[in-house]
């Protein structure tokens, strides 16, 4: 019997990542500064087409360089000016609307405070245009902020819906006035709400991204909340084992936002081969 296969309501790649590499391969070369996305195999399709990842400014063979949907620290920026570089941003609106509304808070007289993974790029893109920021991630950072403080709040775009609340809850026990902007994207939101509806209906859920991925990796954590022993983050249809289908029925599917299409179809194909062999 066939099983039954669902993909999330929203899942794989978002507006801000398709516009990205749809201007990359419109380059006969490009040199993208950092990760374009965050999906090995199709960071590795682009390298097969002259689009090559570098990190250093220095591996820049070119007069043009390319800044990511997750924008850039503005300090690198100035660098690249500094080389005389011309600077195509791919930066994602949604992106660039976290700096406004962080710069709309600062105006106001508030520190900010970032919820959002310090060592990644957009963070790093957020902080390096506010005043003396403080950027939190784990529940042990809070006592970076000062008590008493009064303090604006943005977060990563792709944070987890919840996460972002449960700040706001410890910065109000903590400050005398937080003021938040909850600057997760909607495509963000799409995936995770349409992920948490539909894990709630299946027997098991597929997550197909990048492990590198933050969105991919909430997206699971979303799933395992309804699905704690039957969600599987995998990178490719290779990845899975057939033994996770034995008396499973419904099967889900949602993909980060930088998973491009045929990666999720290569699942739903190796998926399909497993009707005759596993019993659902
Ligand atoms: S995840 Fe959101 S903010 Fe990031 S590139 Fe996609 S749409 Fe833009």
């Amino acid at each position: 019997m066939s099983r039954e296969i669902q993909i999330a309501n929203a899942a794989g790649f978002c507006f801000g990542v398709k516009k990205a590499i749809q201007k990359a391969e419109t380059m006969d070369k490009a040199f993208i500064f950092g990760s374009l996305i965050h999906n090995p195999q199709e960071v590795a399709r682009l390298a097969s087409l002259n689009k090559k990842i570098v990190y250093d400014l220095k591996d820049v063979e070119d007069n043009k360089v390319v800044i990511t949907a997750h924008g850039l620290d503005i300090n690198v920026i100035g660098q690249m000016k500094e080389k005389g570089l011309e600077i195509v941003d791919t930066t994602c609106p949604l992106v660039t609307k976290i700096y406004n509304e962080g710069l709309k808070l600062q105006g106001q007289g508030l520190r900010i405070v970032i919820v959002g993974d310090p060592k990644h790029v957009e963070v790093k893109g957020i902080a390096s245009r506010m005043k003396d920021p403080i950027v939190i991630y784990h529940e042990e950072d809070i006592v970076q902020v000062p008590e008493g403080s009064k303090v604006g709040v943005v977060c990563q775009s792709t944070l987890l819906l919840e996460k972002f609340d449960q700040f706001v809850d410890l910065l109000k026990a903590r400050c005398a006035e937080v003021v938040p902007i909850n600057t997760i994207c909607k495509p963000t939101k799409d995936r995770q709400t349409a992920a948490a509806a539909l894990s709630k209906q299946m027997d098991i859920m597929i997550v197909i991204g990048g492990r590198n991925s933050s969105n991919t990796h909430k997206l699971a954590d979303t799933c395992m909340m309804n699905l704690p022993n039957a969600t599987h983050h995998i990178e490719t249809a290779q990845e899975m084992d057939p033994k996770w289908f034995e008396g499973k029925q419904k099967v889900g599917i949602t993909a980060g936002a930088s998973t491009p299409d045929y990666l999720i179809e290569e699942v739903i194909a190796r998926i399909r081969t497993y009707d005759e062999l596993i019993p659902a």
